[in-house]
């Protein structure tokens, strides 16, 4: 693979970050997953923005313009011959001279940029059709959750304890009421209605739930944004989450529940069809 650092294209191997990356030693940067189908980037404008907000919310300086990252993007697209699946962005504070929590002067500490790509089929990923199972956890994050930092431990954390009970992923879930899944936003469908959490900075603001709601709501769909329990979303007629690279996912389990008839339901099924049509349409 051909990876992108610091304003050069190298093989995966040679790519080189200093061990002094804020990045590294504290969790300081921002990242961000843009989905590739048929060799062309979906939503790049929605990344690029969430990306800004992100860097601005931090006070970290972009390294690249806007119009510049998209031809990184390109280039790595050609020079690895990616036709589906994501290429990783992340923007850390540098390396300044020594460790110190106070951030280094920008002028004298560039942020370093990084990106890879990732090859994987999206479209027709087996979990589409099979659904996935969640368990609940607490969530424990700090309280900026909608700054998409590489701080993922927890997270990751949460990813193992759903692999520990055999299920697939977890629901997080704070003051009763579910915030999102380790790495997608939750949804549940009761009575036809498409309920899930409103923005705040209690949830990252995902680029796909953007595009999914507003395709819903053009599909004359009835959305409403709100907090749900646990124990409403075990007694819905669907559940699904979002994301960049996994679309519409159909959720069947919720800890001991089985949601509906414990397969895919027709709204999901019909979200994820209309959001990849329109995502082939409009990809760049
Ligand atoms: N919520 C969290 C915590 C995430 O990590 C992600 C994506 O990685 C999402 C939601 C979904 O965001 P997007 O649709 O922009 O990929």
């Amino acid at each position: 693979r051909t990876v992108y650092v610091n304003g050069e294209y190298v093989p995966e191997n040679e790519a080189k970050i200093s061990v002094f990356d804020r990045g590294f030693l504290m969790a300081d940067g921002v990242y961000e997953v843009t989905s590739v189908l048929e060799g062309k980037l979906v939503d790049f404008d929605g990344h690029a923005k969430r990306l800004e907000r992100s860097l601005k919310e931090l006070d970290m300086a972009a390294p690249v313009t806007t119009d510049e990252l998209l031809a990184i993007h390109r280039e790595l697209i050609a020079r690895n011959d990616l036709t589906e699946g994501g290429i990783y962005l992340q923007i850390t504070r540098g390396a300044p001279a020594d460790r110190d929590f106070a951030f280094p002067d920008p002028a004298e500490t560039p942020s370093s940029l990084v990106l890879f790509t990732q090859q994987k089929n999206l479209a027709n990923a087996p979990a589409a059709n099979t659904g996935i199972k969640v368990i609940s956890i607490e969530d424990i994050r700090w309280g900026r959750r909608d700054i998409k930092t590489v701080q993922l431990l927890y997270p990751s954390m949460g990813k193992m304890m759903a692999k520990k009970a055999g299920a697939d992923d977890a629901w997080m879930v704070e003051d009763g009421q579910v915030t999102e899944g380790t790495s997608n936003n939750a949804y549940i469908v009761k009575g036809g209605k498409i309920i899930t959490r409103q923005l705040s900075n209690d949830i990252l603001h995902g680029i796909t739930r953007a595009a999914v709601l507003r395709l819903a709501k053009e599909a004359q769909m009835e959305v409403e944004e709100r907090g749900f329990t646990i124990e409403e979303a075990q007694d819905a007629d669907e559940a699904f989450v979002t994301s960049a690279t996994t679309f519409v996912q159909p959720v069947v389990q919720i800890d001991d529940a089985t949601i509906g008839t414990g397969t895919p339901g027709p709204i999901a099924k019909r979200l994820r069809e209309i959001y990849i049509d329109e995502s082939l349409k409009k990809a760049i």
